[in-house]
């Protein structure tokens, strides 16, 4: 079993990889911007505090976020071949609570891995993207379209959508907060000997076989 986190920019191709690794080693995806959707859509008052901090392209606080990844890790049932953390952490107070937890469970962080992409790149990844309501499958106009338009290859389902902070406005917000906040761990992880970086500009394949080298190397260590 393997713990990784998936680091990187906004649009470098994390939740695509998650995916990837989900389907092939059955690990368990944690991606926080995925909870917080589907939090805003529960019309709580927590909801919609979250849903005008994340249109404006900010961080949501360090509390509700680790709170939610708290609970999610609690209800696992310890199947999985390990958690896949997306997004998350995204700040330094995110990334010790996350040790403290992992450390509380007895378990380790195997990997952090980040995907390094320019940021020239960036505006066309996240302008370019849609998901599939139903499966979650993510697409990209250019890159990665759907066989058959409007249809999702996956699971058929017609319900293709766009997120409202895919703009270049709202990017270049989450730029600043990623430079800002997130960027620190980078150093952090790479100070703790726990640091791969890959090439995020590659292709999806290539993308994946290189974190599986990743996998392979930290497992046998
Ligand atoms: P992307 O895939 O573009 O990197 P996410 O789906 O991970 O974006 O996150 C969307 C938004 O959700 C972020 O802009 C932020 O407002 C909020 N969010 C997600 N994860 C976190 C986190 N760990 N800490 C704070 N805010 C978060
Ligand atoms: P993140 O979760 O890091 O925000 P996504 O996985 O949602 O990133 O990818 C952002 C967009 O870029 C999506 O539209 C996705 O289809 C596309 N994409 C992901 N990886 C690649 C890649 N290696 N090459 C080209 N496009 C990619
Ligand atoms: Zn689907």
């Amino acid at each position: 079993m393997v713990n990784i986190i998936l680091l990187g920019p906004p649009g470098a191709g994390k939740g695509t990889q998650a995916r990837r690794l989900v389907e092939e080693r059955g690990m368990v995806q944690l991606s926080t911007g995925d909870m917080l959707r589907e939090a805003r859509t529960s019309g709580t008052d927590m909801g919609k505090r979250v849903a005008e901090v994340m249109d404006r392209g900010e961080l949501v606080t360090d509390e509700i976020v680790i709170g939610l990844i708290e609970e999610k890790i609690a209800a696992d049932t310890g199947q999985g071949g390990g958690f896949i953390f997306d997004g998350f952490p995204r700040t330094l107070p995110q990334a010790d609570a996350l040790g403290a937890m992992l450390t509380r469970m007895g378990q380790r962080l195997d990997a952090v891995i980040e995907m390094r992409v320019e940021d020239e790149a960036l505006v066309s990844r996240v302008s370019g993207r849609f998901t599939c309501g139903n499966c979650g499958e993510v697409y990209h106009d250019e890159t990665r379209p759907t066989k058959v338009s409007g249809t999702c290859d996956v699971c058929g389902s017609t319900d293709l959508r766009r997120r409202a902070d895919d703009n270049a406005e709202s990017l270049k917000q989450r730029l600043m907060e990623y430079y800002k906040k997130t960027s620190p761990l980078i150093g952090y992880y790479y100070a703790q000997g726990d640091l791969f970086t890959v090439d995020g500009l590659a292709e999806i394949e290539e993308v994946a076989s290189k974190i599986a080298g990743v996998l392979a190397q930290s497992a046998s260590s």
